[in-house]
């Protein structure tokens, strides 16, 4: 039988991490697990208590409820996805929303969240088999993957990306605010003094700006043919 990999997709926001963690994992027959969906989770958890606003961020009681967050993937045979739920309620479509989306930056950056995600994390991961997508996968999570990606593309593609996205599912938003919300995120990310996004020394980069997903999946499939048979 095949070894069972690690792998580790980090990068950019809006670069289709997640749409392509979730394909190979669907190929191997792996685990997916979507890390920003779990920092979403909490923050949706925070903005409901009124601990994250436009009135600013209450870190004591932010850090005080952290152990009242339980967060779990269930799978939907409908959709054929894993949906995240936060202390049982399904909050898949809720964590997406630009909302969340503005205040994720801000809740990620506090130690103890990261810390506790990050936890979280290395427990799923324990019997390996798992495609984990986020910032800092390969560089704090797991830092021996068998495979580390880090996924980038051009700042305009990554928002006509969303735009699109939002606009299938019915939802309006002016192309330039999501620009505006990517790049504040990038900055956001990569700027945080724990864990910020980078890529790891050994992680292998791909721009996908002018590559279909089926391009990536055949670009994928070499390098983990390769690293089985231990290249
Ligand atoms: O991947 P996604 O855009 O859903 O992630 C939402 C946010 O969660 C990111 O902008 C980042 O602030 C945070 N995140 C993180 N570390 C991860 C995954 C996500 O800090 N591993």
């Amino acid at each position: 039988m095949d070894k069972k990999l690690i792998i580790a997709i980090d990068g950019y926001s809006s670069c289709g991490k997640s749409t392509f963690a979730r394909l190979i994992a669907k190929e191997l027959k792996y685990i997916f697990i979507d890390s920003g969906a779990m920092y979403r989770a909490v923050t949706l958890f925070y903005m409901r208590r009124k601990y994250i606003g436009s009135t600013g961020l209450n870190l004591s009681a932010i850090i005080s409820e952290l152990n009242d967050i339980h967060i779990d993937f269930v799978f939907n045979p409908d959709l054929d996805v894993y949906e995240t739920f936060l202390n049982s309620e399904n909050v898949e479509k809720e964590i997406r929303s630009m909302e969340v989306t503005a205040y994720v930056s801000r809740i990620s950056q506090i130690f103890e969240i990261r810390s506790r995600m990050v936890e979280l994390q290395r427990q799923i991961g324990i019997s390996k088999g798992i495609v984990m997508d986020g910032r800092d996968i390969g560089t704090v999570v797991f830092p021996d993957a068998d495979i580390k990606i880090f996924m980038t593309a051009s700042v305009d593609i990554r928002a006509r990306r969303r735009h699109d996205e939002l606009k299938n599912k019915g939802i309006n938003v002016d192309f330039e605010e999501i620009k505006r919300t990517i790049i504040a995120r990038d900055i956001a990310d990569e700027n945080r003094d724990i864990s910020p996004l980078r890529r790891a020394d050994d992680a292998i980069i791909l721009d996908n700006s002018r590559m279909t997903v089926d391009e990536q999946m055949v670009w994928i499939n070499a390098i983990i043919e390769k690293k089985r048979n231990g290249s």
